[in-house]
């Protein structure tokens, strides 16, 4: 049995806390905040992060607080038209032998922390905020921002897209921006209007902006995100709260169906959307990365966190089957590198297209309208079909 830090208490990091519980070993989790808590918002989850889910024994939890989408509806802003459909019951669930549901993101997490909770080999501490690393043969440490040092045989970085532990490897700072400001919102289902669809996921394009909203917590509220093009701002704060101007300006000239979703949220919170690009580097010796940390990516393949339960996943496969961390470490770098780049660049390509306009927009809506309906299973099979 070795013991393990894990810097990071989010999906990542307590995913990555039970995987290596359940791999034998001892787990102490650092996470910066007060308590082990998401922002309000939503995440979508294919039958592959159920699966994920169902290894870590959280879904037994969550599977009460899921909501089971009828459709995910690609739609015309402008017109409220439907340019394509994938459906995504019994068809799908045969295809895929899983469900596609939706959750809240303190749902998730909920659920993940009542299974590390449950779990004797498991340490969790809140208001640890690790500053930086140290790696000597044979133990490493993490610096905390209070000035103690925390030891352990390896450390496991789940800090998120603004990584220490990454920084301090790599060396890289900034995330590469895509131009796309995000705004989210969630509320709850009985201010939403009738005209609004609530029973599928829906994908509204429109030229330099997009929206997507969902129904969470079991149908009783919607999650709204808006993606716009925007610049974002030296001094801007990730997930600061704001009004609604940007949001209003690129969508003024929707249907009415839209315009009476982005008329319900007083307050939206506003992220900078940015990623990083895949590296091969994700740690040396006893130290490695994941989630967020490893391979932060755009959200519109709604995988980012999907991938982190996978990773943990995989980690533990590769923890219980090797003998030393390194050898168990680069084993699963090697094992999750090739997919979770995939991610990334897939969502970085989709951004471009999301928001086109003109020819670009006109060839994007030809190709969604070809691959509607169960045709459209086959393109996404790369991603569903991950099992453990
Ligand atoms: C608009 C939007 C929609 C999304 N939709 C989906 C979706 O539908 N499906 C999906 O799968 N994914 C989705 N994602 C992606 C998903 O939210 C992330 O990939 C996921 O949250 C990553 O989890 P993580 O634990 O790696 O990182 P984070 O969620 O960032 O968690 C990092 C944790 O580490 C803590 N921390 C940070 N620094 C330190 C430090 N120095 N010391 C100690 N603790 C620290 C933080 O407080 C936090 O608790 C979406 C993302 C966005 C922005």
């Amino acid at each position: 049995m070795a013991s393990l830090i894990v810097a990071g208490g989010g999906i990542a990091g307590l995913a990555a806390a039970i995987g290596a519980a359940r791999a034998g070993h001892e787990v102490l989790v650092l996470e910066q905040a007060p308590a082990f808590t998401e922002l309000g918002a939503g995440i979508q989850i294919g039958p592959n992060g159920r699966r994920a889910l169902e290894e870590l024994g959280a879904w037994e939890w969550l599977r009460h607080h899921v909501f089971y989408p009828e459709a995910i509806r690609i739609r015309r802003a402008r017109t409220g038209a439907e340019l394509g459909r994938v459906p995504l019951g019994d068809a799908f669930r045969r295809r895929f032998r899983g469900t596609y549901q939706v959750v809240h993101r303190a749902d998730l997490l909920a659920s993940l922390l009542a299974v590390a909770e449950s779990e004797p080999a498991i340490t969790l501490k809140t208001d640890s905020r690790v500053v930086g690393y140290e790696d000597g043969p044979g133990a490493m440490a993490v610096r905390l921002a209070d000035g103690s040092v925390r030891r352990a045989q390896g450390i496991i970085g789940a800090d998120g897209i603004h990584s220490r532990i990454r920084a301090q490897l790599l060396g890289d700072v900034r995330p590469r921006f895509s131009g796309h400001v995000l705004y989210r919102a969630l509320v709850p289902m009985d201010e939403v209007p009738d005209v609004v669809d609530r029973r599928s996921v829906n994908l509204w394009l429109n030229p330099y902006g997009h929206v997507v909203h969902y129904p969470v917590k079991g149908g009783t509220a919607l999650n709204i995100v808006v993606a716009v093009n925007e610049q974002w701002r030296a001094g801007d704060t990730w997930g600061e709260r704001t009004d609604a101007a940007s949001v209003f300006r690129i969508f003024s000239r929707t249907c009415e169906e839209l315009k009476a979703v982005l008329g319900v949220p007083a307050q939206w919170m506003r992220w900078a959307g940015a990623d990083r690009p895949p590296v091969n580097t994700w740690g040396h010796g006893a130290l490695t990365l994941i989630g967020d940390a490893a391979h932060p990516t755009l959200p519109y393949l709604a995988s980012g966190a999907v991938m982190a339960l996978e990773d943990a996943v995989v980690l533990m496969r590769h923890l219980a089957q090797h003998e030393t961390l390194p050898e168990a470490f680069r084993a699963y770098e090697k094992e999750r590198q090739p997919r979770t780049s995939r991610i990334v660049n897939s969502s970085w390509k989709l951004s471009r297209v999301y928001h086109a306009t003109g020819l670009v927009a006109a060839g994007r809506d030809a190709f969604i309208r070809l691959t509607s309906g169960r045709r459209g299973f086959e393109r996404m099979a790369w991603l569903y079909d991950w099992r453990p």
